[in-house]
């Protein structure tokens, strides 16, 4: 059975791969909204109430939230108005307990989850990762692979010294999608072994990969109308 309201949208890729930059564009062209677990908590944690205050304690203890409430809190926020036409989840689920939460979820919003896995290879996320460098004058960042400055190491816009972040060395990168890749397995594996998941070639420019994913996601309600 086709379900004709808004999917749930869950986009998976390593770090590096440019799933902020995709979901930055289906929610500003499709307007599907983003849902982040993390910025909820956050702005949670700030509420003088008692979940506000039960969150912030968990938080500052460096515990991680219960699957309980966090369920409590992505249904809450997926039951707005925005939501209609579907929405992209991010950081959840992450583990099968909360796939498995989410799956009564849709049900009861009858909606169907398609989960994209935007793929690049593990040697062009090293270059996009490791290439990166930035302005410490105006912040733009330039890569020394696919988008090298005119004058090594200097800022094209106003001259300053580029530097490399901390965490952009090859050991903490290597670690970083070695790290997530383990994490996020058990999830794949879940929506592969259900059929739902599609794999979008993430290695082709960012208007590509936004059109692969149109294709497999399916015309926005903004773009049919
Ligand atoms: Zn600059």
């Amino acid at each position: 059975m086709t379900s004709r309201r808004g999917k749930i949208l869950i986009l998976v890729g390593a770090p590096g791969a440019g799933k902020g930059t995709q979901a930055q564009m289906l929610e500003q062209r499709c307007g599907i909204p983003q849902i982040s677990t993390g910025d909820i908590l956050r702005a949670i944690a700030k509420q003088d109430s008692d979940l506000g205050r039960e969150v912030a304690r968990i938080q500052k203890s460096g515990q991680l939230v219960s699957d309980a409430v966090l369920a409590d809190v992505v249904r809450e926020r997926t039951g707005r108005p925005d939501c209609e036409d579907g929405y992209i989840l991010d950081g959840f689920p992450r583990t099968l307990a909360q796939a498995r939460t989410l799956e009564v979820m849709s049900k009861e919003q009858e909606r169907e989850i398609l989960t994209v896995y935007v793929r690049v290879e593990r040697h062009e996320l090293m270059n996009r990762l490791t290439g990166r460098r930035t302005c410490p004058g105006c912040n733009e960042i330039f890569n020394v692979h696919s988008r090298p400055p005119r004058v090594e190491g200097v800022c094209d816009n106003c001259g300053q010294g580029l530097f490399r972040r901390d965490d952009d060395n090859e050991e903490t990168v290597t670690q970083r999608i070695t790290t997530w890749a383990d994490q996020t397995k058990p999830v794949y594996e879940h929506y592969r072994t259900t059929n739902r998941l599609v794999t979008i070639d993430g290695a082709k420019a960012p208007e590509e990969v936004f059109a692969d994913i149109m294709g497999a996601v399916g015309p926005c309600e903004a773009e049919s109308a």
